[in-house]
């Protein structure tokens, strides 16, 4: 049996709407010239008949010649050119109608998609940590442990816990950046930043091989400290989650002018072209949920895309050679003069 969602009967609705109008407008137009033909044609006959009683002309070139006659056909050109111009306008009106229609559609079906993607991963995601927790607790009220394995049960629950918390943080933070986000800059010495991002990450996977590049004149900039490290705790994060096998990640800062270029590229599993956009999206993942092996919520890149955007930049995500994705990162007036 074809399934058809009430989405998509309105949608088909819609189109059957469209098709009757443009059929009826094209009826109407074709009638609307016809009666204004037969009208012009009737009003000359009678014309001819009256000015020829009168003796204002003896000859039919004589008659076209006459201003009466003239200013009849001005007024049957002038009417016919409204007749098609209308029908033109409203075509065209109809047209764009249609595409807005078809637009709004398919935002409205993406988000859908999105938002159950999302409700997915987001119920997997809050459930298992409190259910590790749960069990951890358990255990240790009904157990008597020894010291290390209450130590070992006890750093489980805990880093569940700050997962989980984590996941709070960021749901608050894009529920909070469809507002807006109130910047506030400072100078900021990236080596600061930067350095125990990675080496957490380090501590997460001892065998990944990251290397980072500070240009001098970027080693001390003027930014909104929060929002960078945001921003590159996510794509760092990103680049080692999205690398299955042998995590190599490389992290340049470059300056352009009096912006700041950042680039973290890896060379993991790569972006298809058409997703390239998607990425950004809130809640959006590549893949299916059930076939997908990594955590997350979808909400890092578009909550980092909102602050690059509330500084002044973009970002954008490329090809890395000979595989993986690069995401760059511009950041507006972020150069400190004094210190080039
Ligand atoms: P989280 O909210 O925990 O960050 P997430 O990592 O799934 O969850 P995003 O960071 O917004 O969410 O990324 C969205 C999607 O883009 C990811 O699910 C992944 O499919 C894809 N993606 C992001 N970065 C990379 C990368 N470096 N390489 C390949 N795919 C990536
Ligand atoms: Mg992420």
């Amino acid at each position: 049996m074809i399934f058809i969602s009430m989405n998509q009967k309105l949608r088909l609705l819609s189109y059957v709407v469209i098709a009757y109008m443009l059929l009826a407008f094209a009826w109407w137009t074709i009638l609307l010239n016809t009666k204004n033909e037969e009208a012009y044609t009737a009003k000359k006959e009678s014309l001819k008949i009256s000015m020829m009683v009168d003796g204002t002309y003896t000859t039919e070139a004589e008659f076209i010649q006459t201003e009466k006659y003239t200013a009849l056909k001005d007024r049957y050109k002038r009417r016919q050119l409204m007749i098609f111009g209308e029908s033109l306008v409203f075509v065209i009106s109809l047209f764009i109608g249609f595409w807005l229609i078809n637009k709004g559609y398919r935002d409205i079906i993406k988000n859908s998609k999105n938002k159950t993607n999302f409700l997915l991963s987001i119920s997997h995601e809050l459930k298992s940590p409190v259910a590790s927790v749960r069990l951890a607790l358990e255990t240790l009220i009904k157990r008597d442990l020894e010291k290390s394995q209450l130590k070992k049960i006890s750093a489980g629950a805990l880093k569940e816990n700050t997962r989980l918390g984590a996941l709070i943080e960021n749901l608050l933070l894009a529920a909070k950046l469809e507002e807006s986000y109130e910047i506030n800059r400072e100078v900021v010495r990236v080596a600061d930043i930067i350095l125990p991002i990675v080496n957490n990450e380090k501590l997460k996977y001892p065998s990944a091989e990251i290397q980072i590049n500070i240009d001098d004149s970027v080693k001390l900039i003027h930014t909104d400290k929060f929002a960078l490290h945001t921003i590159l705790n996510n794509l760092i994060e990103n680049a080692l989650k999205y690398s299955p096998g042998i995590k190599r990640v490389l992290i340049q800062f470059k300056a352009a002018d009096n912006d700041l270029l950042i680039e973290v590229g890896d060379q993991g599993v790569g972006i298809p072209k058409e997703e390239k956009e998607r990425v950004f999206d809130k809640f959006y993942r590549l893949g299916a949920e059930i076939t997908r092996t990594t955590k997350g919520t979808g909400l890092g890149l578009f909550i980092i895309s909102k602050m690059v955007k509330a500084l002044g930049g973009n970002i954008a995500v490329k090809d890395n050679d000979p595989r993986g994705s690069v995401f760059i990162v511009k950041l507006k007036n972020q150069v400190v003069k004094q210190f080039q």
